[in-house]
């Protein structure tokens, strides 16, 4: 098969990647666009196209050279192709087939929320099937992963991912942007108990997420909050009251997925966690918890793999070629692509078709 090469371009990280057959990583580069859309608080989709554009090449050369091949050594090129911000995607579906056609390789399109959910096989070792709680900036799901191409949605966010509902709460605080690590660090030491939030979805039926009521809750605490030397530790309260109903939200969900995927698959035995919120150490700690209780195996793969990556996508690359399912989507990018097809449409990021 010979050495993939993975592209990645959806949102507002440009990556590359060369994995051997074997799955062992020859190269891996990134680029954030942080800086960029930092003044803006929120990713800017045209920036984030354009940088995509100015980078992806060097990028390429970088890891292609750390792996030391040549283009005519790889077997074949896996890129994301959906779902995300259509600018980045078509960057990247463009940039693999012009190399593609150029020294005849296959181009493998891949669905990133596949990349994300495939990655702890790699990591791991996770088994099929497995329970996927995936937490990012652009998506909040819940999928139990029967096999390669085989996806079953138990649950999604009805309007803002997670991720996003931690940079808009660091917005509005004036935290700064990527939003996630700046809350956490100010909710350190913090009283998760000072401000009572909702606990969106908490009880109801099903396992969809909602956030955006949650963030609009703290939108009208922020102007309450004193002003002068109390406002730090006011806020480092609610910082720490917006994490605890997140989490208690996220951990009810999660449950009451458990329990669903039980009685599907009963052989499943472990919890796979993505996304870049998974880097949160509180929500670690809800989640060592929650498996425990539930007698499942947590795993996460480390935090530079849990966020997007190019050694996801190669590795999905190599996956889909293994299984025989490198032609099953046409090369083309799409802004929405449900991983599971017969899920119901969910207004929340990325499950439209
Ligand atoms: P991704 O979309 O997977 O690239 O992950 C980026 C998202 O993860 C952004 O929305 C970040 O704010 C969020 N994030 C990163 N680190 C943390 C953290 N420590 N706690 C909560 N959210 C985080
Ligand atoms: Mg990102």
């Amino acid at each position: 098969m010979g050495p993939v090469l993975g592209l990645e371009t959806s949102c507002d990280d440009t990556a590359v990647a060369v994995l051997a057959e074997d799955g062992r990583i020859l190269a891996q580069t990134r680029s954030s666009q942080d800086d960029e859309h930092a003044p803006f608080g929120g990713i800017v989709p045209e920036i984030a196209a354009r940088a995509h554009a100015l980078r992806l090449d060097r990028l390429i050369a970088r890891a292609m050279a750390e792996a030391g091949l040549h283009f005519r050594d790889l077997g074949a090129i896996a890129v994301t192709a959906g779902p995300g911000l259509i600018g980045g995607l078509a960057v990247g579906v463009v940039t693999a087939a012009a190399i593609g056609s150029v020294h005849r390789l296959p181009v493998v399109p891949i669905n990133h929320l596949e990349g994300h959910a495939l990655t702890a096989r790699l990591t791991d070792g996770a088994a099929f099937p497995y329970l996927l709680l995936l937490l990012s900036g652009g998506h909040s799901q819940l999928i139990a992963v029967e096999g390669v191409g085989r996806y079953r949605r138990l649950g999604t966010t009805l309007d803002d991912a997670l991720g996003e509902a931690f940079d808009k709460v660091a917005k509005l605080s004036g935290l700064g942007f990527p939003g996630g690590p700046a809350v956490e660090r100010t909710a350190t030491g913090g009283d998760p108990s000072r401000y009572a939030l909702p606990r969106p979805m908490v009880g109801q039926p099903g396992c969809h997420f909602s956030f955006s009521g949650l963030k609009t809750a703290v939108r009208q605490v922020l102007p309450t909050l004193p002003e002068g030397p109390e406002r730090a530790a006011a806020l480092a309260d609610l910082c720490a009251s917006f994490q605890q109903a997140a989490f208690d939200a996220v951990a009810d969900r999660t449950a009451k997925a458990v329990r669903r995927f039980r009685e599907r698959w009963p052989d499943g035995r472990e919890l796979v966690v993505a996304g870049g919120v998974a880097a949160n150490r509180a929500l670690r700690r809800r989640l060592d918890d929650l498996a425990a209780r539930q007698r499942l195996c947590l795993k996460v793969p480390p935090p530079e793999l849990c966020t997007d990556n190019g050694v996801m996508i190669a590795w999905a690359g190599i996956e889909r070629l293994r299984a025989g399912l490198e032609s099953e989507h046409p090369l083309q990018a799409r802004a929405r692509w449900p991983l599971d097809p017969e899920a119901e449409p969910a207004p929340g990021a990325g499950v439209k078709a």
